[in-house]
């Protein structure tokens, strides 16, 4: 067996069907006792009735948006230094956990996490902001939710849609934390049990959104996808999404969704092991294609070109690609990447 380093976080879990209802001891336990709880728009009234009955929640502010902007981080803080609140609640998706996250890097307030998607963020030790239209990236465990509350009733309302390409973008994480330059034998098995979780239940989900069970498998794979990210780092899959995304603006997890079996299919030949992992959790002798085919059975967008990539924008990612070196198990080849996205972008099967 290969040496490894391994730095496990500290998160502190609720799982369970009804967890919510323990809110209040949830936020005790991290030492709270002036709750503001934080929502996207979207959620405000889910957000109003989580509140009723929680005697420390003190206010909610529900101005979370996509790509955490300084600004709302800028308004929230006001809100705080008024309300004098020494502890945030996040209930939602990626973008309600980043906010909480962005006003704990400034602050140091405790958090408590209510994911009700499967994009994993609240395990992680990562925060994107914006300023000025620029998004910047940091690490720090500052911004680690000190605990969550995964409530399967809670999501049971995310629409099919986005269950289907949060869940896939979840399974990107993990797949990528397979063969990961710093991976380690404990993240793999989280990885695969992850990638397992969530690929037997994504399907379910498309056909019957409230099963119960297909959705606690989801959340459960979720969890676990979210921790592998935030412990060991990331490669081509992710690089490509973060610049096709910031380039021509395309949403986050249908990109993820979209490329994750283009990008496997390039590294395949470079990681043995991982693909050997990714048979028996995806049931399937050619991963790249389970992947591509999960995408369709949970009516996904096939193509960068649905997304709203122009086709002169291929040889345009295909030079960001190569470009700033970064680590990857296969090396970079320029005209391989350029077939790899051409053909995400027709939505045509990895090859
Ligand atoms: P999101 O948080 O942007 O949510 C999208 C929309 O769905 C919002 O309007 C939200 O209110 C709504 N929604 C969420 N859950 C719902 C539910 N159960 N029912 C009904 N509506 C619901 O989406 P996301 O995919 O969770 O997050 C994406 C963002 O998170 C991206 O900006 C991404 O960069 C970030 N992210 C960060 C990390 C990290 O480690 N820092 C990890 C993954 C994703």
């Amino acid at each position: 067996m290969q040496d490894f380093i391994y730095c496990g976080q500290t998160a502190h879990v609720f799982f369970g069907q009804g967890s919510i209802s323990r809110l209040e001891e949830a936020i005790a336990t991290v030492g709270g006792t002036r709750a503001l709880l934080l929502s996207t728009p979207n959620q405000a009234e889910q957000a109003q009735a989580l509140t009723r009955g929680v005697e420390s929640i003190i206010g909610v502010f529900d101005g979370a948006t996509m790509h955490t902007p300084v600004e709302v981080t800028d308004t929230a803080l006001k809100h705080i230094e008024a309300s004098e609140a020494d502890c945030l609640v996040a209930f939602g998706g990626g973008s309600t956990i980043g906010l909480a996250k962005a006003i704990a890097l400034r602050t140091d307030l405790p958090q408590v996490a209510v994911p009700t998607t499967y994009a994993g963020s609240e395990m992680t030790p990562i925060l994107g902001q914006t300023e000025n239209g620029r998004k910047t990236t940091l690490k720090s465990p500052k911004v680690l939710p000190e605990l969550v509350i995964y409530d399967v009733d809670l999501t049971l309302g995310l629409p099919v849609g986005m269950s289907g390409t949060s869940g896939i973008n979840a399974i990107a994480h993990a797949v990528e934390g397979l063969y990961a330059k710093d991976t380690n034998p404990v993240m793999r098995m989280l990885a695969a049990a992850g990638i397992e979780a969530l690929a037997e239940a994504l399907p379910t989900i498309a056909r019957k959104a409230d099963d119960v069970d297909a959705r606690s498998q989801a959340l459960y794979g979720a969890w676990l996808c979210g921790t592998v990210l935030g412990s060991v780092g990331m490669a081509l899959h992710h690089k490509l999404c973060h610049t096709l995304g910031g380039t021509f603006d395309l949403p986050h997890a249908e990109t993820h969704t979209v490329v994750l079996p283009h990008a496997l299919a390039y590294n395949a030949p470079a990681i043995p092991d991982s693909i050997d992992v990714l048979r028996k959790a995806l049931k399937n002798d050619d991963p790249a294609q389970a992947l591509f085919v999960l995408g369709r059975a949970v009516n996904a967008p096939a193509s960068l070109r649905e997304l709203g990539m122009p086709e002169d924008g291929i040889d345009k990612a295909a030079d960001q690609a190569v470009e700033n070196a970064y680590w990857n198990p296969r090396s970079l080849e320029r005209d391989d990447l350029r077939n790899l996205i051409a053909r995400a972008w027709a939505g045509e099967r990895p090859a």
